[in-house]
């Protein structure tokens, strides 16, 4: 920021998002950061070189794009340091590898993004670090699961799939008492509904390839640090070399200048189709943290300042109907919801959700679960395309 930016102390979000991480006067005025591509930078002499006496020493280590996207991110988060890598996936696992050794053990959430257990039960194990899932309810009971050898617990919430709420503040200040780091997916909420690090959190992570990004066409990751564990995370970005690449940096920062409006968006739409849907005699159950029906609402209630587009539901079948025949068929009724993974995007999208990896939550019993990521489009479409799927399930 420049000597006489006249921005002031307490600003709105959108007023945040859309000067996050750069200052224009930085580059002769222009409205975005430049996309620098590089791998060298070039040292005036060999005094500088030695010292390494500059601001950007090597490509790896972060150049004026990443950097605008990394501040923004701070900015956000309200972090002490964040690093970029090629995807949320990458987020995870990275975080997992920069704090846990041999040897360690660590509790994650049974609701976990489906990769990372598999990261989890693999990799993981095969390096000597024992994984436990716990139950996304357990609160202050998460004390009961914690041994000497506790390193990590990873929250996510809401939960993939299921979206159930945690506790994050009584976790979180458990897990810190034994002395474990506390690592949190926050991607459904993104910093703009949901701030991490405020609730006791150490390390944030977000699938910037969702909201951030907000167009389907970037893979991105960022990991973001209180002042506690920066130093480590930063060390171990910088040991494993795994860097996020110039344009997608810039994409996700054009990204975040309209996530606000577009979550916004996503956010009534996700609510008034959630709201239609709970209606529905062929409709077992919403599983949205906006409902006051849902499990966890009081608690999102209390901590979030807001839901985004992506929720699940269970559909209603007669008895002895088989789940799978009765999912595929309203799927398959659907013409304006894609049938795709991930979501975050400005298009609609649509799938069957698999819970056998699970091992302490149990899939509804009521019906198939299909979960939807509410997109741009006009809620009255949206709802006649939902129609269409229900009458292509009833047949
Ligand atoms: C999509 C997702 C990820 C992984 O992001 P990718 O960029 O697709 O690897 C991680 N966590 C959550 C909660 C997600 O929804």
């Amino acid at each position: 920021m420049n000597d006489n930016d006249q921005t002031p102390k307490t600003i709105g979000p959108n007023t945040q998002l859309v000067r996050a991480g750069y200052d224009p006067f930085d580059y002769h005025g222009f409205i975005n950061p430049p996309t620098v591509r590089a791998s060298t930078v070039l040292f005036p002499d060999a005094k500088t070189m030695e010292t390494h006496g500059q601001k950007y020493t090597y490509a790896t280590r972060g150049t004026p794009t990443t950097d605008a996207l990394c501040q923004a991110v701070n900015e956000l988060e309200g972090a002490a340091g964040t690093i970029i890598v090629p995807s949320g996936l990458a987020a995870v696992t990275l975080a997992f590898l920069t704090y846990l050794s041999p040897g360690d053990h660590a509790l994650v959430v049974d609701s976990v993004y489906g990769n990372v257990r598999h990261f989890c039960d693999t990799m993981l194990s095969r390096f000597g670090i024992t994984v436990e899932y716990y139950d996304p309810s357990v609160g202050v009971a998460i004390e009961a699961l914690i041994k000497p050898n506790t390193k990590l617990v990873h929250l996510e919430a809401p939960g993939s799939n299921t979206f159930e709420i945690q506790d994050v503040p009584a976790i979180a200040a458990v897990a810190r008492r034994h002395g474990a780091v506390v690592t949190m997916d926050n991607t459904w909420a993104t910093p703009l509904y949901f701030r991490p690090l405020d609730f006791g959190v150490d390390i944030s992570i977000q699938a910037s390839t969702k909201y951030p990004a907000g167009h389907a066409d970037i893979l991105l990751g960022t990991i973001s640090a209180n002042a506690e564990h920066w130093k480590r995370l930063r060390q171990a970005n910088g040991a494993l070399g795994i860097c996020g690449a110039a344009d997608d940096s810039y994409q996700v920062l054009r990204g975040l200048r309209t996530m606000g409006v577009r979550l916004e968006r996503h956010r009534t739409s996700a609510l008034e189709i959630a709201e239609w849907l709970e209606k529905r005699d062929d409709v077992a159950r919403v599983l949205y943290p906006a409902l006051p029906s849902f499990p966890g609402h009081e608690i999102w209630k209390r901590d979030f300042k807001g839901a985004s587009g992506v929720f699940s539901f269970v559909l209603t079948v007669e008895p002895n109907q088989d789940f799978k025949t009765k999912a595929q068929a309203f799927l398959d009724g659907l013409s304006l919801f894609g049938l795709g993974y991930s979501w975050g995007g400005f298009p609609s999208l649509a799938l069957h959700v698999d819970l056998s990896d699970r091992r302490i939550l149990q899939a509804p019993d009521e019906g198939p679960l299909l979960r939807l990521h509410i997109g741009l489009e006009d809620v009255a479409d949206l709802k006649a395309d939902l129609d269409s799927g229900f009458r292509a399930s009833q047949k």
